[in-house]
């Protein structure tokens, strides 16, 4: 309908405007190289790294627009298949070492016991912790170590794992948009740390493809606590 049609325009134009911004700057650069800093070894130099950045900026940014579309595409198939929670937080703070060692910080895992497998497809799960523990650290990663626990839902229909940092913190105001694309709390400290601006985007369209819920909790000064509930495995669920 009309809505879905003016949603869709919308979405066009704000990744266009975000894919403008990196590559204003590189046509700036490109030009200053060719222009004014042609015979500066030094400047062209770092403003390629500059530009380096830039272009990985725009590729990210791609990646994550392609990927949360895919994921658009299948919202309403549910995935079928049998995932442990435990095995793909491992599998993702290994992933992030190097970025936990620039850090100075350690990600520590606990699995309660009674937590049971969950109904879902793996690699969108793995994104889910990928695009949590990423944050904890990019924001959060200043105040110390990083909580991830695996624990049974209160009903036990779903089982829960949980991303804690000791970061500054998110004011109230601001919890309830931030699944929305583009939604940043701090735009250039977003830019800075190499944010999109899509991540929990992306978390909130694979949870609701596996019919699951992200609860946010967090105080200004005492760090974040992002939880994602996934029913439990059962055969033939989907
Ligand atoms: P980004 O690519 O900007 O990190 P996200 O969709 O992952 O985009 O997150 C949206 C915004 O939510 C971030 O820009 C940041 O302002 C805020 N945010 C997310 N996780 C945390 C956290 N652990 N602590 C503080 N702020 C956070």
């Amino acid at each position: 309908g009309v809505r879905v049609e003016r949603m869709r325009a919308d979405v066009v134009a704000s990744a266009s405007h975000e894919l403008r911004t990196p590559l204003a700057s590189l046509s700036g650069f490109i030009e200053t190289i060719l222009g004014p800093a042609r015979d500066d070894p030094d400047a062209t130099g770092r403003f390629l790294e500059i530009m380096q950045a830039q272009a990985q900026r725009t590729r990210r940014l791609i990646d994550d627009l392609l990927s949360l579309s895919r994921i658009e595409l299948n919202e309403h198939v549910r995935p079928a298949a049998k995932a442990d929670l435990a095995g793909i937080a491992r599998d993702v703070v290994d992933a992030a070492q190097p970025a936990l060692n620039r850090a100075g910080i350690k990600a520590v895992i606990d699995v309660a016991e009674g937590a049971r497998p969950v109904t879902g497809a793996r690699d969108e799960l793995l994104q889910i912790a990928q695009n949590l523990i990423d944050n904890a650290v990019k924001y959060g990663g200043e105040g110390g170590d990083i909580e991830v626990n695996i624990f049974p839902s209160d009903d036990g229909a779903a089982t829960a794992l949980s991303v804690s940092d000791k970061g500054p913190g998110i004011a109230r105001e601001h919890i309830p948009r931030l699944t929305e694309r583009f939604y940043r709390v701090d735009d250039a400290m977003s830019r800075e740390r190499g944010g999109t601006g899509l991540g929990l985007a992306i978390v909130k369209h694979i949870l609701n493809r596996h019919r699951g819920r992200l609860e946010i909790e967090s105080e200004p000064g005492r760090g974040s606590k992002f939880t994602v509930f996934i029913p439990v495995w059962q055969p033939g669920a989907a």
